[in-house]
């Protein structure tokens, strides 16, 4: 570790659709948390962040809203993105709050002049000394270890809550970029509808979300799974219990999966060929909390045809990437995207 960093106190953030990650400088990750604000609309106060408000999520009473600033991978809600950033880099900061941070924040590669602008003024109202934007699916490509620099395409497709971002990066620069709207939240919604055709079961997003973790696939699986799933009846309105398969979820999860797969060929399409020689030799690395969807890999290696990776530590490679910018100024230049 560099001495200076003992007292460093740099930050670098992964603002996702889903989950914020903070990485400080000589620290490493200090803070993974979901990217909801809840508000109390009554009193027009922030009555909490992240977690916390997570846990409220579909149970709040009337005077309650949870709401995902980024949800979208745009920022919905410029109020509630600004709290949330503030609070959370001043919870990663603790008792050295004082000092004055350099920052290193990831966006989503799809928001507007106006949305950088607003996340920058939200970097210097917790007085950062610099704030730098980066890419996500650059970060992503970084923390995932890929030779960014070299020229030679790497394909990087993180697939986080709100978007899939397909990213095709050489030479430090990104050739082709793309963000499809359907990601883990399209997942959910697509078992939450399945629930309700198949077995006339209203379910929340929370349990659509444990059900793709625990019996979720891409491809058949060698020894399957299955659940109960408790929802309420449709017609009857009652609380009531289904037994679910992995099957289940697999064709629950076919429009939202043929749907990004599709957007990856039509990357491959529209890259330069040489570029896409490249991929077809390197692989394609799978980034983002999606990317942990059971043989999703094997899915769209058998559909695309060309080796297919997970990243060793998908939910954090923006993270990561972001904070190796932290140490590493030259690289910094290169790819910040101010
Ligand atoms: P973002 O960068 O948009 O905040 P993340 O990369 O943190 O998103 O990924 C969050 C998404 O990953 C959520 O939709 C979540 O349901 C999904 N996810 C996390 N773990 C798994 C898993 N084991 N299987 C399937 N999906 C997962
Ligand atoms: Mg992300």
């Amino acid at each position: 570790m560099n001495p200076a960093s003992v007292f460093s106190t740099d930050i670098a953030i992964d603002l996702g659709t889903a989950n914020t990650c903070v990485f400080a400088h000589g620290r490493g990750i200090v803070l993974n948390e979901p990217s909801i604000v809840a508000f109390n609309t009554q009193r027009g106060t922030v009555e909490a962040v992240g977690q916390e408000a997570h846990e409220m999520l579909g149970r709040t009473p009337g005077h309650i809203k949870a709401v995902r600033p980024l949800r979208d991978g745009v920022i919905a809600d410029f109020d509630a993105a600004e709290k949330m950033l503030v609070h959370f880099v001043r919870k990663a900061m603790g008792r050295s709050a004082w000092r004055r941070p350099r920052l290193v924040i990831g966006v989503p590669s799809e928001i507007t002049a106006v949305e950088r602008r607003a996340v920058r003024d939200s970097g210097f109202r917790v007085k950062a000394s610099e704030v730098h934007l980066v890419d996500e699916p650059m970060a992503a490509a970084i923390g995932a270890g890929l030779p960014i620099s070299e020229a030679a395409g790497n394909m990087i497709i993180d697939i986080g809550g709100g978007t899939t971002d397909i990213a095709v990066i050489s030479l430090a620069g990104s050739v082709y970029g793309r963000s499809l709207r359907v990601a883990g939240d399209a997942m959910d919604a697509a078992i939450m509808m399945y629930m309700r055709k198949t077995f006339n079961l209203y379910i929340g997003e929370r349990t659509a979300q444990q059900i793709k973790f625990d019996i979720g696939s891409a491809t058949r699986l060698d020894e399957s799974l299955e659940m109960d799933v408790k929802g309420r009846h449709v017609m009857e309105g009652v609380p009531k219990t289904v037994r679910v398969t992995d099957e289940d979820i697999r064709v629950a999860l076919n429009e939202p999966l043929r749907q990004i797969i599709q957007a990856v060929r039509e990357a491959l399409e529209r890259i330069p060929p040489e570029l896409c020689a490249d991929i077809y030799d390197r692989g394609i690395v799978l980034t983002g909390g999606g990317a942990l969807l059971r043989n999703l890999d094997h899915r769209l290696r058998d559909d695309i045809g060309l080796p297919v990776l997970v990243a060793e530590n998908p939910l954090t490679s923006v993270v990561l990437g972001a904070g190796a910018m932290l140490g590493d100024i030259g690289l910094l230049r290169k790819v910040a995207a101010n």
